[in-house]
């Protein structure tokens, strides 16, 4: 037998392909230290309406640190302070907090005010608005607030056939910040055979961050067998990515909090695994992924870069106010990096 025949098979190249952007986007930052910096202000506790942001380690470590969070506003104590999350809130919910005497610190993101003022406008000006988004999901019950007389919910592209509007030459659609961007423009192109003269959002409502997170995985899927998305389930953007992964040739995906939700056996026969996250997710998270992969083998990274973000937001102008009368800083940390540990 000669060597050449010797020669055992070759070992797959484990490797991984690290989405670029991913993780905390300038909302979710500016809602997490908005929080940190209420409790150095005030001191604990403070209360917090709704989770923050859509992540499981994020409000497990404010909770630790001294933040409360409760679902209504009613359940915060009279003249206590309470945040407002990054989902944003309904002006009923404004104005439950002041006849509560409530001292309000409002950590919507801008991006979602934004789609707010818009359906406040076209509200104004008697149209219909057609609001693509999720049910039940806090941003949408909180824009559909604005103007419940003129928004109606569409779920997707089979919710089309069954709209009915009061005059088709006033319609406008607008949509929910964390959307599939391929799935939101088929439920647009399917509203405009039927409403032809359907206006356009003066601009995007999908945020910079949910679509370059999923343009990033839609460059990596292909070559991946399987891609791993780090966030929460009821994160609505890290769940698209998980989506827009199946869909555009991962061949498994699936969306852990942590690296110890990784199942072993999804590892078979893997060559390429691609690891990203969603907006919401503090980066010591991913590296916990990357641990977890590096100690079975993939051990090289190579970064998918679809995109540069260098957006931020400054913190909301009641916090800015007592920090400054106290002499702080209100500086943001803009790399994703959360001071809670894991577990
Ligand atoms: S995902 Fe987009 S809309 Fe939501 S907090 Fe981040 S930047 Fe704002």
């Amino acid at each position: 037998m000669s060597s050449a025949q010797m020669t055992p098979p070759a070992s797959p190249r484990k490797r991984v392909l690290l989405a670029a952007p991913r993780g905390y986007c300038a909302g979710v930052d500016r809602a997490v230290v908005t929080v940190e910096k209420a409790l150095e202000l005030y001191g604990p506790p403070v209360y917090v309406r709704k989770e923050i942001v859509h992540n499981k380690h994020v409000v497990t470590t404010l909770e630790k640190r001294g933040a409360i969070f409760v679902d209504e506003t009613q359940q915060v104590p009279e003249g206590a302070t309470v945040v407002f999350s990054a989902h944003g809130v309904a002006p009923v919910v404004h104005e439950e907090a002041r006849s509560l005497g409530l001292k309000t610190i409002d950590a919507t993101c801008p991006l979602v005010t934004k789609v707010h003022r818009e359906a406040v406008r076209f509200a104004t000006h008697d149209y219909d608005i057609l609001l693509i988004g999720h049910e039940g999901h806090e941003e949408v019950v909180g824009t559909s607030g604005e103007a419940p007389e003129h928004i109606t919910l569409v779920e997707g592209p089979d919710d089309v056939d069954h709209i009915t509007v009061r005059d088709p030459e006033k319609v406008v659609w607008l949509s929910q910040t964390t959307l599939s961007v391929d799935e939101t423009m088929e439920t647009v192109r399917r509203l405009r055979e039927r409403f032809p003269a359907m206006q356009d959002p003066p601009s995007d409502d999908i945020c910079y961050a949910t679509q370059n997170r999923q343009l990033a995985v839609k460059q990596m899927a292909k070559d991946c067998d399987l891609m791993i998305v780090v966030g929460s389930r009821n994160s609505s953007n890290s769940v698209r990515l998980v989506e827009v992964a199946l869909e555009h040739g991962a061949r498994a995906g699936h969306l852990v909090d942590y690296a110890d939700e990784i199942d072993p056996t999804w590892l078979d026969d893997v060559e390429v695994v691609g690891v990203t996250s969603g907006a919401s997710v503090p980066e010591v998270l991913v590296r916990g992924v990357l641990d977890f992969l590096a100690g079975r083998g993939y051990d090289e990274v190579t970064p998918v870069i679809a995109a540069e973000e260098s957006l931020t937001f400054s913190l909301p102008n009641e916090i800015r106010r007592d920090l400054k009368a106290r002499g702080m800083s209100d500086k943001m940390r803009h790399d994703g990096s959360f001071a809670g540990s894991l577990h």
